[in-house]
């Protein structure tokens, strides 16, 4: 297989299918998680240990880490939002943990009744935790482009939570637009900086769609030097706590977008849009990609 130059890390499983109603079964979440290894996914966000009652889709998190079959050279990662959560993925054996803070103030208190600097202490209490036993750490920022209560958020703010992120002993940092508001200006403007501060160590981006400007964003970053991004099959996705919030940028959309450049991302398309399918099929839900809705024969890539 050669060289992915893009890395594509999947976040259907966790982002994506923690928005549906219909509960999917531990074993189709897990044929899922092997199909996509098999279509050529290095990193797969695999479960969120979150309280179950707030999250149903994810009660079966302990079991999925249980029941992995994990491949060579794949990343099967997990998301926390507090200690509870880092303890139970450290008894589960997971070796990559995503932890994040907000850089709304706003959006901190409704997803985590955290102002940001109640955020900071537990995030870095976190971190310590996690990197105790041995567990690498994606340092995330989320509404790093906006936030529908606060507006733009100022690009010193979020360049100030990554120095944070550095100092507290992150792994790699990951920029989310989680409400979707970013556009390619601001995008490669904050994302030149970030890159800048974070030297080594990787800088990925977790772009939404809600505004239809997920590509654009995702091309101003990749221009700049981005080579790491988080995508969900269908392009399912969404926070509940942000109104109107949509899918994830499609991992086929993507995949097929870098690959009219000459890009390489390792992944096959179509054995992705087969589980897109599925999902659609057995929830009924809308799901926002246009790729996996093409037949094969006339996709010209
Ligand atoms: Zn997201």
């Amino acid at each position: 297989m050669t060289t992915p130059e893009v890395i594509l890390e999947e976040q259907g499983l966790r982002d994506g299918l923690q928005t549906l109603q219909t509960l999917i079964p531990t074993h189709k979440k897990l044929e899922w998680i092997d199909r996509l290894g098999a279509a050529g996914v290095r990193r797969i966000q695999v479960a969120s240990f979150v309280h179950p009652r707030l999250v149903p889709q994810m009660a079966d998190a302990e079991a999925i880490f249980q029941r992995l079959r994990k491949r060579g050279g794949v990343v099967y990662s997990a998301l926390v939002l507090n200690q509870k959560g880092v303890e139970r993925a450290i008894a589960a054996g997971v070796e990559h943990l995503a932890i994040s803070i907000s850089a709304s103030d706003t959006h901190s208190q409704k997803n985590t009744r955290m102002t940001l600097e109640e955020a900071k202490a537990d995030f870095r209490q976190n971190v310590r935790l996690a990197r105790a036993h041995g567990i690498r750490i994606r340092a995330g920022i989320q509404c790093a482009f906006g936030c529908r209560y606060e507006g733009i958020i100022p690009d010193e703010r979020v360049l100030d939570l990554i120095k944070h992120h550095l100092n507290a002993g992150a792994d790699e940092i990951a920029l989310a637009d989680s409400t979707g508001m970013a556009h390619p200006v601001q995008v490669r403007r904050l994302v030149s900086h970030a890159l800048e501060l974070c030297g080594a160590v990787p800088l990925a981006l977790h772009l939404h769609n809600t505004e239809n400007k997920g590509l654009a964003n995702l091309f101003a970053a990749y221009e700049v030097g981005v080579r790491q991004f988080d995508t969900a099959f269908g392009g399912l996705g969404g926070c509940p706590f942000i109104p109107g919030a949509t899918g994830n940028i499609a991992t086929e959309d993507t995949v097929h977008f870098f690959r009219q450049m000459d890009v390489e991302t390792g992944i096959d398309l179509e054995q992705v849009a087969t589980i897109s399918r599925e999902v659609e099929a057995m929830t009924n839900a809308h799901l926002s990609g246009a790729l996996y809705k093409l037949p094969a024969r006339m996709r010209v890539s």
